[in-house]
């Protein structure tokens, strides 16, 4: 098994050991650390201005770094994990933004390096959030610091100016930078997931076309062998018996010599669903090539399985298939043998093969089982 680092095992318990989580916790410290110099700036201004408040600005810094913490905390917990936004990036930048817009009344005549602090958190945003919330969390960080700006015009001794004038303009095209950006993100994301989906689409019509029949719908050659190889390695494991039946419909070339390609395709079809309709949901039909198919019946009883291909055998017989002049009729002819769990399935498929071409000499229209006992025993052949 693999053991993790000692790196790895420091991560996870910083950070936690799921993935996704760890994300979440690793932004959110990116955020706590960036907070955490700008509480750090702020004690530097208080001490080497005598204006500024040194008192409140520890208590600021404290709070503010104080917040992010507890959120910060709640991600690791994984208590956020149940909630809409487990980043909880809205609460983080409202706290954030508050904070700044405290800051720039408690800094005074410094107050000029705030908008540049909220530029970050703002572009920040942008990345994780959707244009509607960008805009919304612009206009709170405009009333904010358009409240801030008021409380410095009117607690600080000098008056409104051209100063303040322009870190409200800063605060302004930034949020305009930022929801720009943020278009352009939410563009690039909706482009990506386009791609993304068509090109699961192609994947999957491809897987599609790789395992179906496009005729008949049925399960294909090669999606057969594989089913057949998943059923023996089952059938070895539990014991349980399993069937492969060789079925080809009698005399097909002349429907398509008489009625037209186009009527051999329409017959195909039905055969198809005549056939499945009479077996279990268990059973596989595949369309192995041309008007031959193979039956795989797991779990299924020699006797049982006679009954189950004599009433499919029936229901091919008495189908009709509408056509311009009159009602279309076909036979089947059915080859089965048992799987024995020491054979290989290309073994079995070949003794079911003999069967069906014993099947076919005796008159067609009849189901013939391979011999299980050691090989070279005469086929028996029953008319149904
Ligand atoms: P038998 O009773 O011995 O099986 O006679 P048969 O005519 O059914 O056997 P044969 O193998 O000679 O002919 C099979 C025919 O099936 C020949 C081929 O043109 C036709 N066939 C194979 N695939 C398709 C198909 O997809 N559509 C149509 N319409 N015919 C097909
Ligand atoms: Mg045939
Ligand atoms: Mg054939």
């Amino acid at each position: 098994m693999h053991t993790p680092s000692r790196w790895q095992r420091v991560r996870d318990v910083v950070l936690s050991s799921n993935p996704r989580r760890r994300t979440l916790v690793g932004m959110a410290l990116l955020a706590l650390v960036l907070m955490a110099c700008s509480a750090g700036v702020m004690l530097m201004i208080a001490a080497a201005s005598s204006e500024v408040d040194a008192v409140a600005v520890q208590w600021w810094a404290a709070i503010s770094v104080g917040g992010l913490m507890v959120m910060t905390a709640f991600i690791r917990s994984g208590a956020t994990a149940g909630l809409a936004d487990p980043s909880l990036t809205v609460p983080q930048m409202v706290w954030t933004i508050t904070s700044g817009a405290v800051a720039y009344v408690l800094a005074g005549d410094a107050r000029g390096v705030v908008p540049s602090v909220l530029a970050m958190i703002l572009f920040f945003g942008t990345f994780g959030l959707s244009v509607a919330e960008v805009i919304g969390i612009g206009i709170y960080a405009l009333l904010a610091f358009a409240c801030a700006v008021a409380a410095t015009t009117r607690y600080n001794t000098g008056p409104f100016g051209y100063l303040d004038m322009a870190y409200a303009l800063m605060v302004l095209i930034v949020l305009g930078g930022s929801i720009a950006l943020n278009l352009r993100i939410q563009r690039i994301r909706a482009r990506l997931r386009e791609q993304r989906e068509a090109l699961a689409h192609a994947l999957a019509v491809n897987r599609e076309l790789a395992t179906r029949d496009e005729l008949t719908g049925l399960p294909n050659r090669r999606a057969m062998q594989d089913l057949m190889g998943l059923e023996h390695r089952r059938s070895v494991r539990s014991g349980r018996p399993m069937l492969l039946a060789q079925l080809d419909i009698d005399h097909f070339k002349r429907i398509n010599d008489a009625h037209g390609h186009a009527t051999g395709d329409r017959a195909l079809q039905a055969f198809a669903s005549v056939v499945r309709a009479s077996v279990r949901d268990t059973d596989v039909l595949a369309r192995w090539g041309g008007e031959e198919f193979v039956l795989l019946l797991s779990e299924t009883r020699l006797d049982d399985a006679r009954d189950l291909l004599e009433r499919l055998r029936h229901a091919v017989a008495t189908m009709e298939i509408p056509h311009t002049d009159g009602a279309l009729r076909m036979t089947v002819s059915i080859g089965v043998a048992v799987h024995l769990p020491g054979d290989t399935v290309d073994l079995t498929l070949e003794r079911a093969d003999q069967a069906l071409y014993t099947a076919k000499s005796l008159g067609r229209n009849r189901i013939a089982v391979a011999p299980s006992t050691p090989r070279g025993t005469p086929l028996r052949g029953a008319r149904a």
